[in-house]
């Protein structure tokens, strides 16, 4: 018997696993595909290596916050990050006006202050609000010894597009603001302060990408679980969580084996995962309430093979909309925005030889395949794919002229690839949506009213290779102690 069996081997399951082996416990990763990785699994075509989930993480600097989570993890040494350009990680366009934005918080401010000197105030207020609001997680700020780890939960209810509308008049400067929203999928009715803080500020201090890629992080992370003494099982789809007086007793797998454990880590999605329990295991309420929470928007993604030596490798993303109205989703314009990035890896020179560009795509643009599989869809749906890679492709000569030209070949996911793939409900993103208008609704805990069976992963606080890594910690606090991790995060 395991001490702990985790289900799914996405970062936070892998993250998860890799600690509790470190610290002796015996652990099983129950994963349902071939590879691992999830969400952060890369793929090779036409022999160029692209990402998924992972095209950019932030504040990977020596001190900084993802630093020590990665550093807890022994990803630090292990990993090549690269960073982007100190003057020019990103450049956000809004319509016919670019802007280059560089890292570090004094030098972005300054910078847009150079862009807008009358907003200088407003731009001043704005950094101080976002590290104030950081600095209110605990988790976040790691910051001298600590031994309470709540936040401020009036900041939960706090709108991230009504904070930014009410510092400056100037759309152009608001759209500037909020001009990385599909790092979270901001919406103005929905997005919360804190999700745009944390996010936005940790990318400002300093961006990278890594050279291995998301599925070199997650075989970092394996084969430390498997040096530990712990296993990773592929093709080991959980079927049924069985329940047994009040806990888990045990997984049902697909292919009929059993794993037993004395305590058990969800990182699913939670309406993927709900289903999978015995009836009585949750009380209705709750099955109803996990079952009712709104996800967030999913990502359509064209990774593009480029023609050899037809395009410099940039050391930035693009970061487009049409307007400065950045928070809208429109189906009907669509696309609306885009992010792109030249890919980095292990084959890169001077030159790329592989793009991606990513945009939102609501889940109704696909939902009448939604009874299909991956790779098994049908004619019309490569008609609609190319319909649309060609028109976000035809978007994209706004950032790189020309772009049609340097093309060799490209590939396309939806929302439903990604459900597919990682069970993500609705193809969601970044799982269920944290709203600021019901906070309490879309918390979930990591302790269920199960006593030994914890969830993890991106829907359980903030999404993201920073959000999940702080979820990671926050689940083996309940095995570990949240005192001795953070002691460890925090020691120099
Ligand atoms: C298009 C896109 C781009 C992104 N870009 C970035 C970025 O640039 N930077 C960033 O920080 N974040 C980014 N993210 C977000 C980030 O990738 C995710 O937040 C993170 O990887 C989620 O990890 P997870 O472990 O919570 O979930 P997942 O990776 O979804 O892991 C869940 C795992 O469970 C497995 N599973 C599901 N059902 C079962 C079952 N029944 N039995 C066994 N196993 C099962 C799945 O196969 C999967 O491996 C992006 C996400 C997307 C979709």
């Amino acid at each position: 018997m395991y001490d702990v069996a985790i289900i799914g081997s996405g970062l936070a399951g892998l993250q998860c696993a890799y600690l509790l082996s470190k610290e002796g416990m015996k652990v099983c990763v129950v994963e349902k595909n071939d590879r691992i990785g999830g969400m952060i699994q890369s793929f090779v075509r036409d022999g160029v290596a692209f990402n998924t989930g992972l095209n950019y993480t932030e504040s990977l600097g020596e001190g900084e916050v993802l630093n020590r989570y990665f550093k807890l993890f022994d990803l630090m040494g292990n990993i090549t990050p690269k960073q982007l350009d100190l003057e020019q990680s990103d450049i956000i366009t809004l319509g016919d006006k670019s802007y280059p934005i560089p890292q570090g918080h004094e030098q972005y401010a300054e910078t847009l202050k150079s862009y807008f000197p009358k907003e200088a105030d407003a731009i001043g207020t704005y950094m101080n609000g976002l590290k104030e609001t950081c600095n209110s997680f605990p988790l976040y700020k790691l910051k001298g010894p600590n031994t309470d780890f709540s936040m401020d939960t009036s900041l939960l209810s706090m709108a991230a597009s009504q904070y930014i509308n009410k510092i400056s008049q100037n759309n152009d400067l608001r759209g500037l603001l909020a001009g990385t929203n599909i790092l979270y999928a901001g919406q103005s009715d929905e997005t919360p302060l804190y999700m745009h803080a944390l996010i936005c500020y940790s990318f400002i201090k300093s961006s990278w990408r890594i050279k291995e890629g998301g599925s070199g992080i997650a075989n970092v992370l394996a084969n430390g679980i498997k040096k530990n003494g712990g296993i990773v099982m592929r093709n080991a789809e959980v079927k049924h969580v069985r329940v047994k007086d009040g806990l888990v007793s045990h997984l049902e797998l697909l292919n009929g084996e059993r794993v037993e454990a004395k305590s058990f880590i969800s990182s699913l999605h939670p309406k993927a995962f709900i289903p999978l329990v015995d009836e009585g295991g949750f009380k209705k309420v709750f099955r109803s309430r996990i079952l009712s929470l709104k996800d967030s928007i999913g990502m359509f993604s064209v990774y593009i093979v480029l023609k050899k030596n037809s395009l410099k490798y940039q050391n930035y993303n693009h970061h487009y909309f049409r307007t400065n109205a950045v928070w809208a989703v429109d189906n009907h314009h669509w696309p609306q925005n885009y992010l792109m990035y030249t890919q980095y890896n292990h084959k890169t020179t001077e030159f790329a030889d592989g793009l991606t560009i990513i945009a939102y795509m609501k889940y109704s643009e696909v939902a009448k395949w939604k009874d299909t599989y991956t790779e098994e869809r049908g004619e019309d749906y490569e008609v609609f794919k190319q319909e649309k890679a060609e028109k976000l492709i035809a978007l994209a000569e706004n950032s790189i002229p020309g772009l049609k030209h340097k093309i060799a070949n490209y590939y396309t996911s939806t929302p439903l690839t990604y459900r597919d793939y990682t069970g993500s409900a609705n193809g969601s993103a970044y799982g269920v949506i944290k709203d600021y208008q019901n906070p309490t609704h879309s918390i979930i805990d990591a302790q269920t009213r199960l006593k030994n069976l914890f969830f993890t992963g991106q829907n359980l606080n903030v999404h993201g290779i920073l959000g999940v890594s702080i979820g990671s910690v926050l689940t083996c606090s309940h095995f570990l102690g949240m005192e001795y991790l953070y002691n460890k995060l925090i020691a120099d």
